[in-house]
């Protein structure tokens, strides 16, 4: 049996299994997925687990049950790729033939002091239930600081904002204007939406320093009872701890088939991969589909197509709240609550096609 290890079960290998199962494997092929978490995470709406505004159940994906593929659960801690194995934190090591690394991002503190200590974040959802807990446990009036203001910051302000309107919501962004990656039409409408919400956006602003309840906008400090860092990410650390070569943002350099230049065997998929887009579930997905055929071309002795098409991307949507959002589909950038109920379709496409 050859030992086929998925590390990380997010968007990138839950594509993967659902493209090879039930019958894309091998008889002489066994998958073995290890996460530390015994389901599949909705991540894109861990804004809204943290905002309070949908359960930690709604979120959570069941893992495939197929009967060549076995799960370990436990927290991966390194990779010798060399020797072909995965260190687990309980001091278990796993050997793999072929190995796929989808283990996510996390944030990014730009080296401020402070931030990673102080501040609350959304990007694990262990992460998102503390941010959770600290933000729905606040009193009246309280002052929510969140830093950065790209989608993410931007969807969890609005959520907050509409289901707590007793806080007070404070979005710190280093820029003119928010979603600068968004035609200016599309900010102005969200920065509406904010200036009706009573959220405060902070502009050109730049965090030099978190402490206990209070950060620090061009060194001058602001109290706030909460803050949530939403502005940088990274990828995974055990990526981050290959010696490979990385990008600028330090995703590893791959070849056109996906596997890592000398490990012809290792692939690594979504954000921890150095593509040719911002990271995204969407991209993660998309690229898996090139990754499975790589593999099944393999094992049935054929050459790998040498290179694909570009990938194209649907576009992106973006809620404000429960009823509003915004979006950039087919390049064409659209408002209100058409977006919103896009949004909320895809997220019901994405449970259902996985079984739930
Ligand atoms: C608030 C928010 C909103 C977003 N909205 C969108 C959106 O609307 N559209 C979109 O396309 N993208 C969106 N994204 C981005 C999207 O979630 C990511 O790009 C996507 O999840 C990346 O998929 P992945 O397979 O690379 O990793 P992930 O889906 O992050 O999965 C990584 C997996 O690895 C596991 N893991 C991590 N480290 C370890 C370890 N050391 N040991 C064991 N297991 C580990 C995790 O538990 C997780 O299951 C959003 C992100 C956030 C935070």
């Amino acid at each position: 049996m050859k030992h086929l290890v998925l590390l990380g079960g997010g968007y990138g290998n839950m594509r993967i299994l659902q493209r090879l199962l039930p019958d894309g494997v091998p008889n002489d092929i066994h998958i073995i997925l290890i996460d530390r978490v015994p389901y599949h995470c909705l991540k894109t709406e861990y804004y809204a687990l943290a905002a309070g505004t949908i359960s930690d159940h709604h979120i959570r994906v069941p893992f495939p049950e197929h009967s060549q593929l076995t799960y370990q659960f436990g927290e991966v801690v390194s990779i010798d790729l060399d020797k072909q194995l995965v260190h687990l934190k309980d001091g278990n090591s796993i050997r793999y033939d072929e190995l796929v690394i989808g283990l996510g991002c996390e944030d990014k503190y730009h080296g401020v002091p402070g931030a990673e200590a102080y501040t609350y974040s959304i990007q694990s959802i262990d992460k998102a239930r503390a941010a959770y807990e600290a933000l729905n446990n606040l009193p009246p009036k309280a002052t929510v600081g969140i830093v950065g203001a790209g989608l993410s910051g931007v969807e969890l302000a609005s959520e907050l904002a509409e289901s707590r309107p007793d806080l007070h919501v404070k979005l710190f962004d280093r820029g003119e204007r928010i979603l600068p990656m968004f035609p200016k039409r599309l900010s102005d409408y969200v920065e509406r939406w904010f200036v009706e919400h009573h959220v405060e956006i902070v502009r050109h602003s730049n965090v030099t320093k978190v402490e206990p309840d209070v950060l620090y906008n061009h060194d001058e400090p602001v109290p706030c009872d909460v803050i949530v860092w939403t502005a940088g990410i990274q990828p995974n650390r055990v990526v981050r701890e290959l010696n490979v070569e990385k990008d600028k943002q330090g995703r590893v350099v791959l070849t056109k088939q996906h596997y890592i230049p000398g490990y012809e065997n290792v692939y690594v998929v979504g954000d921890c991969a150095s593509l040719p887009h911002s990271p995204s579930a969407q991209l993660a997905e998309a690229q898996a589909e090139q990754i499975v055929q790589v593999m099944q071309k393999r094992w049935n002795g054929e050459e790998p197509p040498s290179e694909f098409p570009p990938i194209k991307l649907k576009g992106i949507l973006g809620s404000l709240g429960k009823k509003h959002g915004f979006g950039l589909v087919a390049d064409r950038p659209l408002t209100g609550r058409v977006p919103r109920l896009l949004k909320s379709g895809v997220l019901w496409m994405y449970k259902y096609h996985n079984g739930y």
